[in-house]
């Protein structure tokens, strides 16, 4: 017997942040993420409006990572009444709550700012937590009235996975976001084979990045060539997986002598956090990774590594003489301790400025990133000497080819693919893509519109 489902996309629409999806029927009301929309504001003001559903009427929430984009308005669910079980992989929830504690600071300061209340505090956190579930990957778990869910690794960062919901024997697959595999430290994003509706992102749905052979290259030249100018490398970098990509590059290339050992400086006391995480949970890491680990290397750490966590320690980089390398967030450099090496280096002609992921529209990365050459930090205007590279390849999101490639793998099976989580240009090029490549169903869905699917 045929049934329908609902399925409303809340957030993530036209946007790339703010995720959040709603599948419904009389029975059950499911979520899917509840991230916080970022631009030029770690939290933008429209995090703050109501939801536009009964919060205390839902009865499970799935995350599909730690990324805040993903997880960063959960405590205000809970705020306004959310009553349901939290459920995600263990990783998941560790690298939440880790994430929470920054970010609740970081909406207090902002909240300050602008005189009104913060999105939410701790007290909010502590309960979210409390009714956070963890799930393992590929064991599904029944929900009752027909539904169970099963997870799917997406190789995007530590702990990330696509939701599958099943229902009737059909089965719906939302993909959070999808890892540029192979990535240095995850097994590869699983196969979405056999199922009915996807929804997917489409951060880079229209552009590729470099291969992961330009990518290294690249990487070793802008390093090299910075050192011998006696300059610094700034990196924005994000705390949570990218950070530990480039620690886990960079101890190769010193370990191969392709680099020379030049102190590197992690000026996130955040960053410290979750490497922490990744220290400890490397139960899901790529086999290939845990071989190494178990022959001895410590692959988040070198000679000259430092982790800085106090004000002081992180003051006292600019001490250090050139050349060296800092890593710090944010990763679009919208605040955070990155602005402070920016305001250094910026003007320095020996340094470099590389940005190594997507730069959100009105940050200071992204007008770095479209090269202009007078930008304003906290009210003050700087001249850009320094060069400013771009490696998209590190980049934890499939390219548009390998968007393409995985939807290839249901394209006999799938009867409608919602392309969200991504700019306009973006998804609306993807779905054109899906349409002429694979000839399925693809479409830009609308927010906030409801859409039945047959089950
Ligand atoms: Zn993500």
């Amino acid at each position: 017997m045929n049934e329908k489902l609902n399925l409303t996309c809340f957030g993530g629409v036209g946007v790339v942040t703010g995720a959040n999806f709603l599948l419904e029927n009389k029975n059950k009301k499911i979520l899917i993420d509840c991230g916080l929309r970022q631009g030029d504001r770690f939290g933008e003001a429209e995090n703050y409006e109501a939801f536009p559903y009964k919060v205390e009427e839902i009865d499970f929430l799935f995350v599909t990572h730690s990324h805040m984009d993903h997880i960063g308005r959960i405590p205000k669910l809970i705020k306004d009444g959310f009553k349901g079980i939290i459920y995600s992989t263990r990783e998941t929830k560790l690298l939440a709550e880790v994430m929470f504690g920054d970010a609740v600071a970081l909406l207090r300061r902002e909240a300050s700012e602008r005189g009104i209340e913060p999105l939410y505090e701790q007290v909010d956190v502590t309960k979210a937590m409390s009714l956070w579930s963890e799930i393992s990957y590929r064991t599904e778990k029944d929900l009752g009235n027909g539904f169970s869910v099963y997870l799917k690794d997406a190789g995007h960062i530590l702990g990330s996975s696509m939701v599958e919901i099943r229902f009737n024997n059909k089965k719906i697959l939302f993909t959070g976001d999808l890892g540029n595999s192979p990535a240095p430290l995850l097994k590869d994003t699983e196969s979405p084979e056999g199922i009915d509706y996807l929804l997917m992102e489409s951060v880079y749905g229209d552009r590729n990045h470099e291969t992961h052979e330009q990518r290294d290259s690249k990487f070793v030249e802008i390093v090299k060539k910075t050192i011998d100018r006696k300059g610094a490398l700034v990196m924005p970098v994000f705390s949570l997986e990218r950070t530990q990509n480039i620690l886990y590059t960079l101890n190769n290339l010193i370990e191969d002598k392709k680099i020379l050992s030049v102190p590197v400086f992690v000026d996130s006391p955040l960053a410290a956090k979750v490497t922490e995480v990744y220290r400890e949970e490397q139960k899901n890491f790529s086999g290939d990774i845990k071989k190494e680990i178990a022959g001895g290397d410590d692959i988040f750490n070198f000679p000259k590594l430092q982790f800085t966590v106090t004000k002081d320690e992180s003051d006292d980089i600019e001490k250090t003489p050139n050349p060296k390398i800092i890593l710090a967030g944010s990763g679009m450099s919208a605040g955070g301790r990155v602005t402070k090496h920016e305001k250094n280096y910026l003007t320095d002609p020996h340094s470099t400025i590389l940005l190594v992921g997507y730069q959100s529209i009105g940050t200071l990365g992204r007008k770095l990133f479209e090269g202009e050459k007078k930008v304003f930090i906290e009210g003050k205007s700087y001249h850009v000497k320094a060069s400013v590279e771009n490696i998209m390849g590190f980049s934890s999101h499939k390219d548009s080819d390998r968007l393409i490639e995985f939807v290839e793998k249901c394209s006999s099976t799938v009867k409608k693919v919602f392309v969200t989580m991504g700019e306009p240009k973006s998804s609306s090029f993807l779905v054109q893509r899906l349409r002429d490549y694979l000839g399925v169903d693809a479409i830009l869905p609308e927010k906030g519109k409801r859409y039945e699917l047959d089950f």
